[in-house]
């Protein structure tokens, strides 16, 4: 048993040498001498693979041995669950572990009874804002993957976060692991931590280029990799790995490339080397892999994957559903699956080691840029990373390509001799510090402009700026913004400028909201309320006209409040209510609150293929009645073109409310089956968040909140109206639902009372999955033992 390890729950020690942990790597060492077992601050800088997990592990079990509580934050979703079920073997210990996922909901109570609590830092944040009581009681946070500070949108969250534990929780002992990177003193000295820096890894790790007929090492060695003419570079050396035997089999490979197109189609070409090397058992395995992934999903991209897994190669990239990623993952560390093409999101997490990784594309397209971007040295140094299987491989090998001399000779300046660039704070862009600094001041971290300062102090871009300055500018301009549409309000008192968020503003920071997001949806909610004024107004000669209250800055969206005729008493004094007759006020139509939604910050966009801006201006102007707000003019051209773009989106979540295939859908708009899932998971924690505000925010009619209310239920089920009752039912899902109606079976109620061979019938034959549906139905007795299904019932269904 590691002979330095001591405050640790009994039995941890011994597990741990079960485990193969005869000694603590020297990384390991160093951060055990700096006091991580004891409480102390730690940042460790170390490669992949090299044990960051361990030392994390030191630390927040200790910190529960005396009675402490932990905190794991993790960059990923993906990652929560992985890390819960890595610690949970601490359980047998008396260690409780637990996760919080899910939509920005509060799930404080039972957290509050674990030991050590995974969460991802958007997670955490909001749990901070909703007042998660446990947040008082931690005594360790450890931070996964902290160089992600510099990501310009999830970066700010981490920073803040780790800014707000500190601060409830003066003593709080911090330990942040990073990838190696250039500045992480820096970062160890805004957490006023200690510094293990390290490169040691546990394999060696080669790393080289190909270019002709050999991969040339930086460390001076070579190894010959003859390409033939009109050969494939990158096929002939996943092929090289796969025929060079190490511990009795041949190497899998790791190929990384820039888009998604190219993972699918380096995958297909790649079954061409991985497919004729199969044994005949890896053959049946995999067959029925594909076999499981093909009856998941009926969409191209599961069938193209299905076709190439049972080959031996994959795809991995975030336009596949979670759970095919996980199954290629697994199968792969199960060295089933002999290559993975993958764009660079599968680097940054999940522990999938390869005895080769191809870096193929080192550039990628950046709309930003204009055109195609070499990747950042640490982005590379993380894919090359992967290579090495701990116990398997002798070393692990990385091989960036190059078609000719030159490039061959920038490859090894750019990345091969090159150090890590240093992390840098992204903090002080405008929409990062919009939704921080309102959710500062409404959970009472600051109450004054000063206050609000101070506490920005705290974070690392504070520790690493030369510019004073600029923070405070930035500030005080998103203070403006947030005052204008009324979610803090300012008081100057003397010197002293005093900040409280308002009724609205607590609601905006507690449901996750950008401020901007709130601001448009608001907006648009009361444009119900303001047109149907209008419609009645040009009926009654200008009766219905609205008051506008505060803010006199024109048109501009969110900026003022409207008020109801009636409610301040003046327009309607013959008691008659302006819509009252015979002008119906405008229909809320799920597309215009899919629209809505679609066009705040928050829900990633869809971008205009050729094409596509015809269609769908065609589409604009033929539903033009349905946009809550003005639509933009044509000329206009940068705010016109956004509205189309999530005009797209909001067709897209449309379609899926109207029941259409998933395959027509990803076929229709050019996405993943993943990527329909994200849309439908992003627009209905917005509706969700736009209902809540419909009900709080002045001027908003109870007609808008049921409208919203069931468009985002038939977004959550992907159905049509008259299937709501029947998806809610579990296991039913869209499709069964759609059947089970043709069939005759149009309710919850009517599956408790209807003929079993129907709903046999209907759900094809299934028995279980039947037994199960009308169990879950509430059914007495749903045992479909002896039941023969209606084939009438799923012809009519079919
Ligand atoms: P990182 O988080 O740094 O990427 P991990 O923590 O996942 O790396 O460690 C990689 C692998 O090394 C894991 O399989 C882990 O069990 C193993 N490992 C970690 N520390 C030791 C040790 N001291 N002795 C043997 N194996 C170890």
């Amino acid at each position: 048993q590691p002979s330095s390890l001591s405050g640790l729950p009994a039995g941890v020690g011994e597990a741990l040498e079960a485990e193969g942990v005869a000694e603590l790597y020297p990384p390991q060492e160093a951060a055990v001498e700096a006091g991580v077992a004891d409480g102390e601050s730690l940042v460790a800088a170390v490669p992949t693979a090299s044990g960051k997990t361990l030392i994390a592990e030191l630390a927040m079990l200790s910190a529960v041995e005396r009675g402490g509580k932990a905190l794991y934050i993790v960059p990923l979703r993906a990652l929560a669950s992985e890390k819960k079920t890595e610690f949970e073997r601490w359980e047998e210990f008396g260690v409780t572990v637990g996760v919080s996922t899910g939509n920005y909901e509060s799930d404080g109570e039972w957290l509050a009874t674990r030991d050590i609590i995974v969460a991802t830092s958007e997670k955490v944040d909001s749990l901070i804002r909703n007042g998660a009581p446990w947040i008082d009681d931690l005594t360790c946070v450890v931070s996964d993957e902290v160089h992600l500070v510099d990501d310009p949108n999830r970066g700010p969250t981490l920073e803040v976060t780790l800014a707000k534990l500190r601060k409830v929780n003066p003593g709080l002992q911090t330990v942040a692991l990073s990838a190696t990177v250039g500045n992480a003193d820096v970062i160890a000295e805004w957490l006023d931590a200690e510094l293990v820096e390290s490169d040691w890894r546990p394999i060696d790790l080669r790393m080289g280029v190909h270019f002709g007929n050999a991969i040339d090492f930086a460390d001076g060695s070579k190894r010959e990799v003859p390409v033939e003419r009109g050969e494939d570079q990158t096929a002939r050396l996943v092929a090289d790995a796969l025929d060079t035997e190490e511990d009795g089999q041949g190497g899998s490979s790791l190929v990384f490339v820039n888009s998604r197109r190219n993972a699918e189609s380096s995958a297909r070409k790649l079954t061409d080397v991985t497919g004729p090397r199969l044994t005949d058992d890896e053959r049946d395995q995999l067959r029925e892999l594909a076999e499981e992934i093909r009856s998941g999903s009926d969409t191209d991209t599961a069938s193209d994957l299905a076709d190439a897994v049972e080959q031996g190669s994959a795809f991995h990239h975030a336009g596949l559903r979670s759970e095919d990623r996980a199954r290629v993952e697994d199968a792969f560390r199960d060295r089933l699956i002999k290559c993975i093409s993958a764009t660079p999101t599968l680097a940054a997490g999940v522990n999938t080691p390869a005895r080769r990784v191809i870096v193929r594309d080192w550039r990628r397209y950046d709309g930003e840029f204009g055109g195609m971007k070499p990747l950042d040295v640490l982005e590379v140094h993380q894919m090359c990373g992967r290579a090495g299987r701990p116990g398997l491989d002798p070393y692990g090998e990385a091989v960036l390509l190059a078609n000719d001399a030159d490039t061959k000779e920038e490859l090894f300046e750019r990345y091969l001799w090159a150090d890590p660039e240093p992390v840098r704070s992204k903090l002080a862009a405008e929409p990062a510090l919009r939704t921080h600094v309102l959710a500062t001041v409404a959970s009472g971290f600051a109450s004054t402009r000063d206050g609000l300062l101070s506490f920005l102090d705290n974070t690392l871009y504070a520790t690493q700026t030369d510019d004073e300055g600029r923070l405070a500018a930035v500030t005080d301009t998103v203070l403006d913004y947030l005052a204008v549409n009324e979610f803090v309000e300012r008081d100057r008192d003397g010197g002293r400028e005093s900040l409280t968020a308002t009724g609205i503003g607590h609601t905006v920071s507690r449901l996750y909201l950008d401020p901007m997001s709130a601001a448009e949806m608001i907006d648009g909610l009361r444009s119900v309320a303001r047109d149907a004024a209008g419609a009645a107004a040009s009926d009654e000669g200008g009766a219905g006209e609205f008051v506008r209250t505060g803010g006199d800055d024109g048109d501009e969206p969110g900026f003022g409040t409207y008020t109801r005729p009636g409610e301040d008493g003046e327009e309607s004094e013959e008691g008659e209510t302006p819509d009252g007759s015979d002008t119906s006020p405008p229909e809320v139509t799920p597309l215009g609150l899919y629209h809505l939604v679609s066009r705040t910050p928050d829900m990633y966009e869809l971008y205009l293929k050729s094409g596509d801006r015809e269609e769908y201006t065609e589409l604009c102007y033929e539903r033009e009645s349905e946009f809550l707000g003005d639509v933009p003019s044509e000329y206009e051209d940068v705010r016109f073109e956004d509205w189309l773009a999530s005009l797209k989106t909001a067709r897209l979540l449309e379609d899926w409310a109207n029941e259409v295939d998933e395959d027509r859908i990803t076929e229709r708009y050019g996405v993943g089956p993943g990527d329909i899932r994200g849309k439908v998971d992003t627009a209905e924690w917005l509706l969700r968040a736009a209902e809540t505000l419909a009900r709080d925010v002045e001027g908003v009619g109870g007609d808008v909140v049921v409208a919203v209310r069931e468009a985002r239920k038939r977004i959550e089920y992907g159905v049509r109206e008259e299937l709501l009752d029947l998806a809610g039912v579990r296991n039913v899902g869209r499709k069964r639902a759609r059947r089970l109606f043709e069939a005759g079976i149009e309710t919850r109620a009517d599956l408790r009372e209807a003929d079993k061979a129907v709903v046999l019938g209907a759900l094809r034959g299934r028995e279980r999955t039947a037994e199960r549906i009308l169990e879950h139905a509430g059914r007495e007795d749903p045992s479909m033992d002896d039941v023969r299904p209606d084939k009438s019932a799923s012809a009519a269904a079919t």
